[in-house]
């Protein structure tokens, strides 16, 4: 099936909101991981730790409703989605 006129996503955590709970990864496992930090990142396609605060990641459209109810359950509120496009986040704390 084919994604017409669906935007292109991608989220990105605020570590410095993070509580380490590990919800997100409950939700996600492909796109979120907890690093020896304690706290959450996002991953690359390739299934990547990606390391730096704030990195972005593509959301798999198969993914697209795990990530949104990580958005919404977070209890930090710092997971972000948002279109590639034009950055405006569509789930999230910043979100309309
Ligand atoms: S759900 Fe939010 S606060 Fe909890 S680990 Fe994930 S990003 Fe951090």
């Amino acid at each position: 099936m084919q994604n017409e006129g669906l935007s292109e996503l991608e989220v990105w955590i605020d570590q410095d909101l993070c509580t380490g709970d590990g919800i997100c990864v409950q939700y996600a496992p492909e796109v979120f991981e907890l690093d020896i930090d304690g706290l959450a990142y996002v991953k690359s396609a390739d299934d990547e730790l990606l390391q730096d605060k704030g990195a972005t990641t593509p959301v798999p459209l198969t993914l697209l409703n795990d990530v949104r109810d990580s958005a919404k359950e977070c209890p930090g509120e710092c997971i972000h989605v948002r279109r590639v496009s034009d950055k405006v986040e569509v789930h999230g704390p910043d979100a309309e």
